[in-house]
């Protein structure tokens, strides 16, 4: 027999990066949040590791960015090689705002950061080990049925990634596929004297992806043949010698992944008192690194939109529509340039890459398109990037009005902390 447990604001099932922020914003809220996932630890093989401006000015409601930076590393300039060698840089130099760079950091040390943070908020709770199975939903509430216990809340927030249960259970709508192209990926002790530059070889035989990661280390991507999931040892060395001339030592490989990337788009992105935030709610190519960036910003409106309808009494279905309607332009924007972006750069074959190299050399990396690039990859402009960038109607709604005094049925514990925006 499962004990009830008490009642929640809002549950979030997953702690992967989206949840674990989302958890955070509820909780410098001032909402109770019971946050869950079916794991004992999270992965330690890391996947993400850019993180745009956008997503950074979000961390700093927490205070989170400046400890971001101090561990990870600041890319501010990005070389792009085709076959004929050099083509040309994408620089962040020049972005507008205090973020001018991409951050590399991998998953498990933002989860970790995320993770520390939630023990400043008491009416957090994190609790792992609990899966959960169902969901029931009435017009009042949410319960959830984990693993040994029934969870009830107010809210429910599905962050339970790409293979989201909640989004199964719930029957909702998704399209998706797999897109023709194949990856191997290993993180290397760095020898390669790249510094702390991205780079990009779009080559005739397939591409290659490197990107500095912190404490002397690098991450290579290769573009194989067919999915590899047993690539032999050697195999990203070898590539990445045959590509692009640089020697890497097979003792340096710290790790090994490889992946095949799938897009899939949900709709609409809640059903009832359940929402859908990140991988769950759309899946993107992580060529491009945007899919953790994209639910970070999904995280935000959720965090804003729950204050307006819990402590600010606005009615939740407009608020909702809103969410599903301008997430879904931001995910699409963000799905679409990922897929063009690995599009150009998997072409293989004499033809392409001379077509290629001709066509960045002469029109990207030319003329007034070179000023976009830099803000193009760090997201700055994709639509509704964060609340900010609502339309006025909205954001007044999300913010202004939240930021008001507080009703009063507000508990004094629940005030909102107020928090300084870095300026660097
Ligand atoms: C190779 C690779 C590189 C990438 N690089 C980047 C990048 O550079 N930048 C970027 O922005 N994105 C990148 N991404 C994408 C990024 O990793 C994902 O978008 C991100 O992890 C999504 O976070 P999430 O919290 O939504 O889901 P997840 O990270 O998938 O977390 C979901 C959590 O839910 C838990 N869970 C699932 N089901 C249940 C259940 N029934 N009950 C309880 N718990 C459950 C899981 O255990 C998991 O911890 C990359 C992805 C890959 C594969």
């Amino acid at each position: 027999m499962m004990a009830p447990s008490t009642e929640h604001d809002v549950a979030i099932v997953g702690a992967g990066p989206v949840g674990l922020l989302l958890a955070g914003l509820l909780g410098q809220l001032g909402f109770r949040v019971l946050i869950v996932d079916k794991r004992l630890v999270s992965p330690a093989q890391s996947q993400a590791i850019g993180i745009t401006p956008p997503s950074l000015e979000i961390l700093s409601r927490l205070g989170l960015d400046a400890d971001f930076i101090r561990l990870g590393v600041p890319i501010r300039d990005c070389r792009v090689h085709g076959q004929r060698g050099y083509l040309g840089c994408v620089s962040f130099r020049d972005l507008p705002g205090p973020y001018r760079h991409i951050l590399s950091l991998p998953q498990q040390l933002n989860v970790r950061l995320l993770e520390e943070k939630l023990t400043d908020f008491p009416g957090v709770t994190l609790r792992r080990g609990v899966e959960i199975t169902a969901v029931e939903q009435a017009p009042d509430k949410v319960t959830l049925h984990g693993t040994d216990r029934l969870i009830t809340a107010k809210w429910v927030i599905a962050c339970d990634g790409h293979r989201s249960r909640l989004r199964n259970l719930l029957k909702l709508r998704t399209t998706g596929g797999d897109y023709p192209c194949h990856f191997v990926m290993g993180d290397f002790t760095d020898r390669s004297g790249l510094k702390e530059e991205a780079h990009l070889f779009f080559t005739a035989q397939g591409a290659v992806e490197s990107f500095p990661l912190p404490d002397g280390k690098r991450r290579w991507i290769v573009q194989s043949p067919g999915p590899l999931p047993d690539a032999p040892n050697g195999f990203i060395s070898r590539t990445v010698k045959q590509r692009t001339g640089l020697e890497l030592s097979d003792e340096d490989q710290l790790n090994r992944g490889h992946f095949t990337p799938r897009w899939m788009h949900c709709a609409p992105y809640h059903s009832g008192r359940v929402i859908l935030c990140g991988d769950a709610a759309h899946l993107m190519s992580p060529i491009g690194g945007q899919g953790m960036n994209t639910g970070w910003a999904d995280a935000e409106f959720v965090a804003e939109m729950l204050c307006a309808i819990e402590h600010q009494h606005q009615p939740a279905a407009p608020l909702l529509t809103a969410y599903h309607r301008y997430r879904r332009v931001a995910s699409r924007s963000a799905t679409r340039r990922a897929a063009i972006g690995m599009w150009l750069g998997t072409r293989t074959g004499f033809f392409s890459s001379w077509w290629r190299d001709f066509f960045l050399t002469n029109v990207l990396f030319k003329g007034p398109l070179t000023r976009r690039l830099g803000p193009h990859f760090a997201m700055l402009t994709i639509p509704y990037r964060t609340v900010k960038q609502l339309p006025v109607f909205l954001k007044f709604k999300l913010t202004a009005l939240n930021g008001r005094r507080p009703s009063p049925d507000f508990s004094p514990e629940r005030t909102r902390k107020t928090h300084a925006h870095p300026r660097r």
